[in-house]
């Protein structure tokens, strides 16, 4: 029986000028599980995070969300259909408080809707809060959100992104520039998070993400070099090679 494929990524390829930094890559992403992307800097796991995402158009190939074609969709239309990444910084609003934040996120989803009604006859308050709950930053849900540190400033951009209910949350590099104590936070966080959803890691460690993933994903040279569980890359002698060699 064939899995649940909620993804599908066929035969991408991304070129910037004359260079490809994805090529002809083909993946399919299962409902429901965590699947990390790793490979050495340079591999191309952000260049096919931006494809995945909605955020870069594939030189060639295809994306079918739901068994739907939605190559062609522009950012906005993917979150529409429930695709979502974290760490779009630009989302966040400074000097809004930590609640306020993800109140606007959610109700950007009902704006249209509910213009006219007040805003907490939506009840949105108490959804942000649960938000800000299932994130870890509750307790700072009334400071302004330039204060919180740099891992509270990542959870609230995934309690941003959790607003739109998504069924596919992506995440690239989402313990980058952290501290080790706010890496096993955001571990943690991103390991509840994949209980209730799909969710699409891209990391460079691949220490990290061997504990928690179900499937791994290995790009090298913009190229697929493996695809597995996570004993499947363990044992992989060419995976080892690339991580253990220059990169
Ligand atoms: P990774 O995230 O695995 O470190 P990237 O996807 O960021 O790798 O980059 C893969 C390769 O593609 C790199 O050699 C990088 O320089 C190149 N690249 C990425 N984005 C661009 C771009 N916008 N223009 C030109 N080259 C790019
Ligand atoms: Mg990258």
């Amino acid at each position: 029986m064939a899995a649940d494929i909620i993804l599908r990524a066929e035969r991408l390829t991304r070129r910037f000028g004359k260079f490809t930094a994805l090529n002809d890559v083909t993946v399919d992403f299962e409902r429901g599980k965590l699947t990390s992307i790793i490979g050495p800097n340079g591999a191309g796991k952000s260049t096919f995070f931006n494809v995945l995402s909605g955020s870069c158009a594939p030189t060639s190939g295809r994306i079918v969300f739901d068994g739907a074609d939605v190559s062609g969709l522009r950012q906005h239309g993917f979150a529409h259909i429930g695709i979502a990444k974290s760490f779009q910084i630009t989302n966040v609003f400074p000097a809004f408080s930590v609640l306020e934040n993800v109140r606007v996120a959610l109700q950007a989803r009902v704006a249209r809707l509910d213009f006219w009604r007040r805003r907490d006859a939506l009840g949105l308050e108490p959804r942000a809060h649960a938000l800000l709950q299932m994130v870890g930053i509750e307790r700072h849900a009334a400071r302004p959100a330039r204060e919180l540190a740099h891992g509270q400033q990542r959870a609230l951009e995934i309690a941003i992104a959790l607003a739109a209910d998504p069924s596919l949350l992506l995440m690239d590099e989402p313990t980058a520039g952290m501290s080790p104590e706010e890496t096993r936070t955001m571990m943690d966080l991103v390991q509840r998070l994949a209980q209730q959803r799909t969710v699409v890691l891209v990391e460079h460690k691949m220490k990290m993400v061997m504990g928690i993933s179900e499937h791994i994903v290995v790009l090298h040279h913009g190229e697929l070099l493996a695809s597995g569980t996570p004993d499947d890359i363990r044992a992989n002698d060419e995976v080892r090679r690339v991580y253990l060699g220059k990169h």
